[in-house]
């Protein structure tokens, strides 16, 4: 195996903690400012009331085609996260890290998530013998496709400019304050107190974990695992065109891909090479920003290179 060495010289952790001076940072503003936008966008789409249906069904075949693009610079339950973790960081507070074995059964137990929210659409309309094709019902996502409806939550904004239907964590004049999920509690509570009571407390405690678990809910959310799940199809389809790739002969195993990753990706460290995205990457490409070595990884678009790990260190 090779040591952990640049120019030969030991990657110590005075040298990586000066990546801030880098210019590979500009990527995490990058990333930042596109949530940011995004949000703005998806705001405008919640005030025309854009089919929600159309709405799901973009995400999802734009993952075919980006992979899970949304995840790593869209969604914005995803920007919160970052910014709480980026509060933690400000403020010098070291991160937990799930152990491995727990992170990838989490991974994989998410698709029962996604499996029951199928039953739960799916078996109305065997139980009472009805056609599945309600074009109306599926763009509204009402009646037996309402369950789907959860998959969207996590684009909920903190600031709605209007008062929902059932209520939201806060109500201030003509604005509302939310917070994914905070919708779907209330309506499925009926928009009682004991509803808004289990609001806050959900609020408060993915908060918390959020703060020392980065994209914490990420391990759980139903969203995430549906791309993920068409990221897996993928695999063996040929798609995505953009794809997350590494040289073997490169890369050097110092780690830091892995330790970089914020929902613990282990592959880009551990596979030898070749298209290394798994169905758990985000695409947030904070591995390629603080990979120190020289075209080692690469997000490349149909063979395209469009990003790739520079030499940081030297900076
Ligand atoms: S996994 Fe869910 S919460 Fe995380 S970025 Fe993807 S859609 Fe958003
Ligand atoms: S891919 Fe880059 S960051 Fe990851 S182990 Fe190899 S050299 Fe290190
Ligand atoms: S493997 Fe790289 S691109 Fe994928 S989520 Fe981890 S850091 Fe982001």
């Amino acid at each position: 195996m090779k040591e952990s060495t640049y120019k030969n010289q030991p990657i110590t952790m005075t040298r990586i903690h000066n990546w801030t001076k880098d210019k590979t940072k500009q990527l995490s503003y990058l990333r930042v400012m596109t949530q940011l936008l995004f949000l703005i966008v998806i705001l405008y789409l919640s005030i025309i009331a854009v089919w929600k249906g159309l709405l799901v069904t973009l995400i999802l075949g734009a993952t075919l085609i980006l992979g899970r693009v949304f995840c790593g610079w869209i969604c914005p339950y995803g920007l919160y996260m970052d910014l709480v973790s980026l509060l933690r960081r400000k403020l010098k507070v070291p991160h937990w890290t799930l152990p491995e074995k727990l992170n990838r059964m989490l991974h994989k137990l998410r698709y029962m998530i996604v499996l029951v929210l199928l039953a739960l659409v799916v078996l109305p309309f065997i139980v009472e013998g009805k056609s599945l094709i309600h074009l109306s019902e599926f763009l509204w996502l009402r009646g037996a496709f309402r369950p789907l409806t959860i998959l969207l939550a996590p684009l909920e904004t903190l600031v709605i400019p209007w008062i929902p239907p059932f209520g939201a964590l806060l109500e201030l004049g003509k604005v509302s304050l939310s917070y994914p999920y905070v919708g779907e509690i209330m309506a499925a509570t009926g928009g009682t107190e004991t509803g808004l009571l289990f609001a806050v407390v959900f609020v408060a405690l993915t908060l918390i974990a959020s703060f020392k678990v980065r994209r914490f809910w990420c391990r759980f959310c139903p969203t995430g695992v549906s791309i993920a799940a068409v990221n897996k199809y993928k695999r063996s389809r040929g798609v995505p065109l953009l794809r997350l790739n590494k040289s073997e002969e490169k890369c050097t195993r110092c780690g830091i891909c892995k330790r970089v990753c914020p929902v613990q990706v282990t592959e880009v460290y551990d596979k030898k090479g070749g298209d290394v995205a798994t169905s758990m990457c985000t695409l947030c490409l904070r591995c390629i920003e603080m990979c120190p070595y020289p075209d080692c990884l690469k997000l490349q678009f149909a063979g395209k290179t469009l990003f790739k790990s520079r030499n940081w260190l030297a900076a």
